[in-house]
């Protein structure tokens, strides 16, 4: 589909950690959106700026669409979401990306690994997928540095009761706490070895980690060709 402008207002906007934010929208123009689960828009933050964002909630969702943001200080795009209010209008470009699901049959397991706001495709995908009839073993395995700056946990718990195929792992690499792993979503993927040639891999967040997991993937009997991944920087 060719890309089209979109309007969209701001619904609500909350701060889920101290540098991360929820932001949910409603469509004006068109007044639906028709997307695939992790793709993404590009935001016009200023005239000149004009930078994409994973859309975190579900394709069943079509009049309404969330973002996951991440502030960087002095970022101008993240900025720019991170201070929009309630009724604020924003201009987008959509629809784009091809790190979407792929519907393999012979795919037996599948891995969704996201650090930080790598989460916002991966939780699309999850919502979707799960929702329309994914049966075969799902492990989410959730990065982040301290127990603390984990956020969407209520939504995966959710998730969990719901569809005994899903597993979560969450990984706080520098921090110790129950419930959490102590260390990256490498050491999440670990207790997976050997693994089968039969296995997927949606990866998500930033370079040197999709780099290392995917390294680590093939060295312990992963399929290259069933690795898909989302670059964020
Ligand atoms: C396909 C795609 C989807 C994306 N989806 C999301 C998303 O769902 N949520 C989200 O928060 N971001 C997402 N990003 C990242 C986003 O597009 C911006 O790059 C990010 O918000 C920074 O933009 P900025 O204008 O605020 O910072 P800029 O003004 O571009 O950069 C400021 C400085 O921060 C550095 N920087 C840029 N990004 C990061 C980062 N993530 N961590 C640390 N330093 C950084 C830059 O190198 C630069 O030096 C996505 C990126 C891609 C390619």
């Amino acid at each position: 589909m060719p890309a089209f402008d979109i309007r969209a207002k701001v619904v609500s906007n909350v701060r889920v950690t101290d540098n991360v934010c929820v932001l949910t929208f409603a469509m004006i123009e068109p007044q639906e959106l028709q997307f695939k689960a992790g793709q993404y828009l590009f935001v016009h933050a200023s005239e000149r700026v004009l930078r994409p964002f994973s859309i975190s909630s579900s394709p069943d969702n079509i009049t309404t669409f969330e973002f996951c943001i991440e502030v960087i200080p002095d970022g101008v795009a993240s900025n720019y979401l991170w201070n929009l209010k309630e009724h604020d209008e924003v201009l987008l470009k959509g629809v784009f990306g091809s790190f979407v699901y792929h519907k393999d049959p012979d795919i037996e397991e599948i891995f969704m690994i996201a650090t930080g706001t790598g989460i916002a495709p991966i939780k699309s995908m999850l919502l979707y997928e799960l929702n329309h009839g994914e049966k075969r073993p799902t492990h989410l395995l959730f990065g982040e540095s301290m127990a603390k700056d984990f956020y969407y946990l209520d939504i995966f718990a959710e998730l969990i009761k719901k569809y005994p195929n899903l597993t979560c792992d969450l990984c706080a690499s520098r921090d110790q706490k129950e419930g959490y792993i102590n260390g990256r979503v490498q050491t999440a993927l670990e207790k997976y070895f050997p693994i089968g040639k039969k296995s997927s891999f949606y990866i998500c967040g930033g370079r040197q980690m999709i780099m290392d997991v995917s390294d680590l993937i093939i060295k312990n009997g992963g399929d290259a060709k069933h690795i898909y991944h989302e670059k964020f920087f």
